[in-house]
């Protein structure tokens, strides 16, 4: 196992520590206003707004997932809601991510799919995009499932997500080939147990180059969702060289990582996205993006040494 996967994983697993926790949620404001809009959808729509002017377009993400009542998964599903509906009135591309566990998936995967469905019902008339994000490795078969039944009952406006750090994921795929899926790749933010997902950032990464060229032989649209410079100019080299037009597939980073990155890919023409995050639920969010950048854990810790 190499270091890098050693430090996530440890942050991952110490971050969930209910006292830590706490520390980090007093002390890490700088850190949650750089990866977050805000707390508010006004804030976020601002955000957006602001993304837009400069050429790239945003993924509004109500933030919440892991639900543990049908009340608070039936809240998430009006909060989102409220999000479709205000995104309809605006002239820029709609897109939203959902979490399945937002919606009720750990209560029972029937919620998850009504709530879903509910959310589909309105947001697909509206033009506004619905990406299922993917979670944790327990989570992939049924969040799948999902998709695939939304996909069977006519919804066409809706994405998934596949890690290339699962082993699963290359079967996934095939699997996924007859539903013509509009795919998001990413290498996957989780700590998985290595029984199901490769520890080496090196075999994560050809991976994620082995999936996305195969998912855009394939002819998908493919949402290449990296940060990792190389990585990306990969698939902007392998496109060029065969041809497959920039209509083919999109670049999408976070809000707050990269962000002259995400001007210049838009400036060279490619689609790109930033995954705009808001809400009051920042916590495993905000614990995800220090497991993946060491600096972000020295930003929490000299707040909290400065007293
Ligand atoms: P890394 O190898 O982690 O990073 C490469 C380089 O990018 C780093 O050297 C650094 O320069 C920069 N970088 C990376 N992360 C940060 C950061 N936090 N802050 C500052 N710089 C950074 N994961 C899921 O499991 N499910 C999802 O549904 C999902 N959706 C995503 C949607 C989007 C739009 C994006 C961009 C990511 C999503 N992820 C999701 C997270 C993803 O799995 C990775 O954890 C995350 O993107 C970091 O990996 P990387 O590909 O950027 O490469």
């Amino acid at each position: 196992m190499n270091l890098d996967l050693v430090y996530r994983q440890a942050v991952l697993s110490v971050a969930g520590n209910p006292r830590v926790e706490a520390l980090i949620k007093g002390r890490a404001r700088s850190l949650v206003r750089r990866y977050v809009a805000g707390e508010t959808l006004e804030e976020a729509l601002r955000a957006a707004e602001a993304l837009e002017a400069q050429g790239v377009h945003a993924i509004l993400d109500l933030l919440g997932e892991m639900v543990r009542s049908e009340e608070e998964a039936r809240a998430f599903q009006e909060g989102i809601l409220v999000l479709v509906r205000a995104l309809a009135e605006k002239p820029w591309p709609k897109y939203v991510s959902v979490k399945p566990t937002q919606l009720g998936l750990d209560l029972s995967e029937g919620l998850a799919l009504e709530l879903l469905r509910g959310i589909l019902r309105e947001a697909e008339p509206k033009g506004v995009f619905v990406r299922l994000d993917m979670e944790d490795s327990p989570r992939v078969e049924a969040t799948l499932r999902l998709y695939k039944a939304l996909r069977e009952e006519g919804f066409s406006g809706v994405g998934v997500v596949l890690q290339s750090y699962l082993f699963r994921t290359e079967k996934d795929l095939l699997d996924l080939l007859p539903y013509r899926p509009n795919l998001r790749l990413v290498k996957g933010a989780y700590r998985e147990p290595q029984e199901v997902a490769f520890q080496d950032k090196r075999l994560i990464d050809a991976e994620y180059l082995h999936l996305g060229k195969l998912a855009l032989r394939e002819g998908l649209y493919v949402a290449f969702a990296t940060h990792d410079p190389r990585l990306i100019a990969e698939v902007k080299r392998y496109t060029e060289a065969f041809g497959i037009p920039k209509t083919a597939f999109e670049f999408q980073l976070l809000y707050g990582v990269r962000p002259e990155a995400q001007r210049r890919l838009a400036q060279e023409g490619y689609t790109v996205r930033a995954y705009v995050p808001y809400g009051k639920d920042w916590y495993p969010y905000l614990s995800r993006r220090i497991a993946e950048r060491p600096e972000n854990l020295l930003l929490v810790l000299r707040s909290l040494l400065g007293g």
